[in-house]
């Protein structure tokens, strides 16, 4: 049972990002509204996400680090329709298997009049004090497989990663403050942005990805706002958030954020369909740069297609295809103000 689970740990975790991507799913998960990571050496000596969402229960505490232990669904019918992020609980299972955990949590309700430290490795749990929330501490990642350590980059690479992993979330999620400490020192902070929207979006992107990006981007809002109701009715898809028309010197290969149902996919419908578009429109003189929501009928898109959910398959990619690069076509094209 121990390999078998430090097996479902390396397709799980690669690097110290994918554990930062876990832990914030679930903190998402949880409603959290603020969250955040504290790093030691790239994340590799301790990776800490402290949140402020529901917390769980004492009698839920001891599953949850067991492998298949999610309270986000009952059924695998629920499976077509997961709303959340996390829904196989297997990623802190894998992650125990592979680092030393510990869980400091309380639930946001009367029920418990104080917290709970749990220690992974002996299960021991003692009461604590704690404001509503959860901090999940992960230590010495890959302690036991000393191979896979070896693979780890530079701290500073392994920083970068996990950094990138944060940004994912945060252009998801403007409504929620995210803070990330490294080695002690802030080194970036994103303030909940109240409001929603596209305002909201745009707010955060600047906060996030720098006044550059934002500067000469475009809306997209597909089907446009002002569609007729029933059109807009009749349209499974919609897709939303900005393209960027940088210069070409500003343009930049790792600015293509693509969401599906607020989940951070790496996808070559839509990789594709954004190109094309471009090309169409600037005639390919610039690198595509976009953040792009997608959203559609869960049923339509399978989720379940890797461990680490970054990989979707849709049931007509050919839709999400037109969609998005109609979606991206018209935004570019429409005359600026
Ligand atoms: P999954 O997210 O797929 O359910 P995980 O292994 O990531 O599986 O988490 C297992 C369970 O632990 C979750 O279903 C949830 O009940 C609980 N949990 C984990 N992290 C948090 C958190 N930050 N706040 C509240 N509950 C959490
Ligand atoms: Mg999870």
């Amino acid at each position: 049972d121990e390999l078998i689970s430090q097996i479902a740990a390396g397709e799980v975790v690669e690097r110290p990002a994918s554990v930062v991507r876990e832990l914030v799913d679930n903190a998402l998960d949880a409603g959290a509204t603020q969250i955040t990571l504290r790093l030691l050496a790239g994340g590799v000596r301790l990776i800490s996400v402290e949140d402020n969402g529901s917390g769980i229960l004492r009698a839920e505490l001891p599953t949850a680090l067991k492998r298949h232990a999610t309270s986000k669904i009952a059924s695998l019918g629920d499976l077509e329709s997961v709303g959340t992020m996390g829904f196989r609980g297997e990623a802190l299972a894998a992650i125990c298997s592979i680092a030393e955990v510990s869980l400091l949590t309380r639930v946001d309700t009367d029920e418990e009049p104080h917290g709970w430290l749990l220690d992974g490795r002996s299960g021991e749990l003692q009461p604590t004090a704690r404001a509503p929330g959860t901090t999940v501490e992960v230590r010495e990642l890959f302690f036991a497989t000393p191979a896979r350590r070896k693979f780890l980059k530079t701290d500073a690479t392994e920083l970068a990663h996990c950094v990138e992993a944060m940004r994912r979330h945060a252009l998801a999620r403007p409504d929620v403050g995210f803070a990330i400490w490294h080695e002690g020192k802030l080194s970036a902070q994103w303030r909940a942005v109240p409001g929603g929207g596209m305002t909201a979006l745009r707010q955060r992107l600047s906060d996030v990805l720098g006044e550059d990006f934002i500067a000469q981007a475009v809306a997209v809002e597909w089907p446009s706002p002002d569609a007729e109701p029933l059109e807009y009715e009749g349209q499974r898809l919609r897709i939303w958030g900005f393209a960027g028309v940088p210069d070409a010197a500003r343009s930049r290969n790792d600015w293509q954020f693509a969401y599906v149902n607020g989940r951070y996919v790496r996808d070559k419908t839509i990789t594709h369909a954004a190109r094309s578009a471009y090309e169409d429109v600037l005639h390919g003189h610039r690198q595509p740069v976009y953040a792009l929501f997608i959203s559609l009928d869960p049923a339509r898109v399978d989720v379940n297609v890797h461990p680490t959910k970054i990989e979707v398959r849709f049931r007509d990619g050919r839709e999400v295809h037109q969609g998005v690069r109609r979606a991206v076509e018209s935004a570019l094209a429409a005359p600026r103000a």
